[in-house]
């Protein structure tokens, strides 16, 4: 539904055309949000679809709280890398970035100049970052892919656990995740017998530590001497050093608001400047 412009359900499949044309008619600044995530492994003991469902649940959130339309144009995203698990799904990188200039190019022929695109699945960010460039050129519309807060105190305090712990995937902080967002499809009880699976030479686990002086150079050797595939450095498929038992479904919660309120910061600032000359047509 949409009255003068408002909107009462914000996914695009739940709309008649006739509440998509009052809100592109009568919002003022009318912004989609467009979110991907992947299917894949994601250790034993969360959903293969643990980055698409965040990001459903992620950006209906920003999308409700900002009077935008928002879109999940495909479950599976980039995973080549987790093929070696089964379950995982991969679009190769072309498919990914031609659903996304597809979904960009489909709005933008009706009128929409503001896209937001949101990516929870670190393997998506070239290929996302790639699209935005392209769409911007090729539909002469504002695309963004806003990031953050990196510096509040629980930004930083996760951050420095993927650092020192390599918690990318399906550790501490992604299992919170799953956990605040969809308890009911995480199976922690095939983590009884858990250990670590990662497999990393001394040498390299030494460059895991953001306290050493030279960790900017050491760190990016690190990632130099990371394997192609998962397998490559973990043997469950969990990245991450640390015990995902441990997981704080509330840090989260916490962090996840933390996130959701910067993009509303930023679509409303971004809402306040006058589409520029630049991209009318
Ligand atoms: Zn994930």
């Amino acid at each position: 539904m949409s009255q003068n412009g408002k909107l009462s359900r914000f996914w695009i499949q739940e709309l008649t055309r006739p509440a998509f044309e009052d809100w592109l008619e009568n919002e003022l600044e009318p912004v989609v949000i467009i979110g991907i995530g992947a299917i894949e492994q994601h250790g034993l003991h969360l959903p293969l679809g643990t980055d698409s469902l965040g990001c459903l649940e992620f950006i209906h959130e920003v999308a409700s709280r900002t009077n935008s339309v928002c879109i999940h144009p495909c479950w599976p995203g980039f995973s080549p890398h987790h093929m070696s698990f089964p379950g995982t799904v991969t679009f190769s990188s072309e498919t990914l970035l031609g659903v996304l200039m597809d979904t960009v190019g489909s709005f933008a022929h009706h009128g929409v100049k503001r896209f937001i695109l949101v990516n929870h699945h670190g393997g998506n960010t070239q290929t996302m970052n790639l699209a935005a460039q392209l769409a911007k050129r090729e539909y002469n519309v504002m695309i963004a892919a806003p990031e953050g807060p990196k510096e509040t105190e629980l930004a930083k305090k996760i951050q420095e656990r993927v650092q020192r712990f390599l918690e990318v995937h399906s550790g501490p902080r992604e299992t919170a995740y799953a956990l605040h967002y969809f308890p009911e499809l995480c199976e922690m009880w095939r983590l009884d017998d858990w250990e670590s699976g990662v497999i990393l030479s001394d040498r390299l686990r030494e460059f895991m530590d953001p306290d050493r002086e030279d960790y900017e150079l050491v760190s990016q050797v690190f990632d130099a001497c990371l394997g192609p595939n998962t397998e490559d450095t973990t043997r469950n498929g969990q990245y991450a050093t640390t015990d995902p038992r441990t997981a704080d479904p509330k840090e989260a919660e916490a962090s996840m608001e933390e996130a959701v309120q910067f993009m509303v910061d930023f679509i409303e600032l971004w809402k306040s400047i006058p589409v520029p000359k630049c991209f009318l047509d």
